[in-house]
């Protein structure tokens, strides 16, 4: 059974009756047994469509769900330059556009209409496919994350990310942060970290404000603005002469909250380190790049990890959880406690998950309190099961807090 994508309303699974081969080599085939699966395009407006089916190309097609009639479908067909939208009617459980020719569902209506133009401007050939950056693009357009590039006024250049530059902005009078992106192939991971974005809000993760698709293909990711940068760098700069034990551990604390936000909600961040917090004017810790996030319990290629951070069954078995998340907190606590050193210095890269994996755990850092100590090794334990949830972390963090055991 071939499952293919294409832009149909949301929730819609038409099951193919006939076998249909084609006759031509654009024609889509359906089989008997088929499943059009539907992608997630609820009530998208004509203008939407007609972005949708842009550039013009004859016979390129989506079914969306009317506006103007719910749970009406509105065909629309793109035929020399121009979008036609046919209101395909529903009555006495038959589907119709001229009211001459009746179908059973949609898939037999495309079907006919793949055949024989009958009246329309063109005959359908190929069904707009609904994967990716377009449909991503048009996802944030009704979500309303979508920002008016007229009014972002990019300043300079404060970052190089895995994706591209990142620049401090303007938007309407605010600071912002925006992630540029210019190439249409990692496009597509960018806006799976936007739309990641979009689903969480907590005082402790870097605010997502919105997204422009711009439609020569730039995307920006728009955020706020964390004026002091990353935390490792914010750490290195600083030192031990200017940040007391207080100022670590309101860091520690800040970046425990988001995780316990989102062992909540069930992400798993998969890339947390002193690199990924990012420092707001008001010394706020913040926690960033999503762009690994994922629901729970979701698997990925081990192949591009970071070593040092990533707890071993994670790096053997892809098994990621919140248990791992705590595992790179651990990590975490080590690069504040040690002003943002590299984790196990001195040890070759090779030679650290053999010696981690045999229960080698990192020395605490020079003035690192025991307590905090004691911490970081819990969330080393190598049986992911016996390491604490970020609500326990929390609420021994902030005991160290009120007893004072961090000075
Ligand atoms: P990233 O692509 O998220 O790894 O970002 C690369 C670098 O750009 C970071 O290390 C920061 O120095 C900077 N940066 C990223 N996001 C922001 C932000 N929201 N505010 C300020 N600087 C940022």
């Amino acid at each position: 059974m071939s499952a293919i994508q294409a832009a149909w309303p949301s929730g819609t699974e038409c099951i193919a009756k006939y076998n249909f081969h084609g006759t031509a080599e654009q024609d889509l085939p359906f089989c008997k047994g088929d499943v059009l699966t539907i992608v997630a395009v609820t009530k998208i407006t004509r203008e939407q469509a007609e972005r949708l089916l842009y550039p013009p190309e004859t016979g390129l097609f989506l079914v969306r769900e009317s506006t103007n009639y719910p749970g009406d479908y509105t065909l629309c067909v793109s035929c020399d330059g121009k979008v036609e939208h046919y209101r395909i009617m529903y009555h006495a459980s038959k589907l119709s556009i001229d009211e001459e020719v009746y179908f059973e569902n949609l898939m037999q209506l495309v079907e006919h209409y793949t055949s024989d133009a009958d009246g329309l401007c063109t005959r359908l050939i190929k069904p707009k496919v609904m994967e990716g950056t377009v449909a991503a693009q048009d996802e944030f357009y009704r979500s309303g994350w979508a920002l008016n590039m007229k009014e972002l006024k990019l300043l300079q250049t404060i970052g190089k990310g895995e994706f591209g530059d990142v620049m401090l902005g303007d938007y309407r009078g605010n600071k912002v942060a925006v992630k540029c992106i210019k190439n249409d192939a990692t496009a597509q991971a960018f806006l799976a970290e936007a739309s990641v974005m979009t689903q969480l809000r907590h005082s402790n993760l870097v605010q997502l404000l919105g997204v422009i698709v711009e439609e020569k293909g730039g995307l920006y990711i728009v955020t706020e603005y964390m004026a002091k940068g990353s935390l490792v760098d914010y750490l290195r700069s600083r030192g031990r002469s200017v940040l007391g034990g207080d100022c670590l551990l309101k860091f520690s604390l800040d970046v425990c909250e988001a995780m316990e936000y989102l062992e909540g909600n069930n992400f798993v961040h998969r890339d947390l380190a002193a690199r990924n917090v990012l420092v707001s004017e008001d010394n706020v810790a913040k926690v960033s790049d999503f762009g690994l996030t994922k629901e729970a319990s979701s698997t990925q290629d081990t192949g591009k990890l970071p070593v040092k951070w990533t707890a071993p069954e994670a790096l053997r078995e892809k098994k990621f959880s919140t248990k791992s998340d705590v595992w790179s907190f651990g990590i975490l606590l080590w690069e504040i406690y040690s002003f943002g050193r590299v984790p196990y210095p001195r040890i070759p890269l090779k030679d650290v998950v053999p010696r981690v994996e045999k229960g080698y755990k990192m020395d605490a850092p020079d003035g690192c309190p025991p307590a905090v100590y004691e911490v970081m090794k819990n969330c080393w334990h190598l049986d992911a099961a016996m390491r604490p949830s970020f609500l326990q972390l929390r609420e021994q963090l902030e005991h160290i807090k009120t007893h004072e055991l961090h000075l």
